[in-house]
């Protein structure tokens, strides 16, 4: 298993659909998602992000893909994408948000899944894992109470897995944990 975290930047054309380049307010919350789309890989979510949803006038995209290649990223982080948006929301997202628009406080990663179940490949977790520690740390968030699923703001069945499998998501918060510590010991020592 590859161990080095790359991230590709692909940013989307701007286009009122997947890229509005409204500006993110504060990141408070990391969302994970799930793609809903089987063996699907990085290169294809930038096709539908940059091309197919303005075609078909859907809004929707996400700031990350992380696939077994890796990371490859759509949006800057300083600017919204269309991911936890919803018509009516959970209690949970009343009592965190208020009435605050949760997609203005909120950077959306899309892991890549291998089927219908949402099961992710060993790497995918693992990058998606280094991801959002980078991004932890990069926004000063703690990975326990900083990383959601699109389930808790939404009730929507995204990501699979982490919806039937709370431990699942449990270890996957863990994972980020130890990447932090991780580079932090690497920090230190320079
Ligand atoms: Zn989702």
């Amino acid at each position: 298993m590859k161990s080095e975290l790359q991230i590709v930047e692909r940013f989307l054309p701007v286009n009122k659909y997947t890229r509005p380049q409204r500006s993110i307010e504060k990141v408070e919350y990391i969302v994970v998602h799930w793609t809903g789309n089987p063996k699907g890989v990085n290169e294809g979510l930038f096709t539908w992000f940059a091309v197919t949803s303005v075609e078909l006038e859907r809004y929707g995209s996400t700031h990350f893909g992380v696939d077994n290649s890796g990371v490859m990223q759509f949006i800057p982080v300083n600017e919204m994408a269309y991911h936890v948006g919803s018509r009516s929301y959970t209690p949970w997202k009343e009592e965190h948000f208020g009435n605050r628009y949760p997609n203005a406080h909120t950077i959306g990663i899309e892991l890549n899944h291998l089927d219908w179940s949402g099961n992710f490949s060993k790497q995918v977790l693992s990058y998606g894992a280094q991801l959002a520690a980078k991004l932890c740390q990069q926004f000063d968030l703690d990975p326990e109470t900083g990383i959601i699923r699109h389930f808790d703001v939404t009730r929507k069945d995204c990501p699979r897995l982490f919806v039937t499998d709370e431990q699942a998501f449990q270890q996957f918060k863990n994972d980020v944990k130890q990447h932090m510590r991780h580079s932090e010991r690497h920090c230190n020592g320079r």
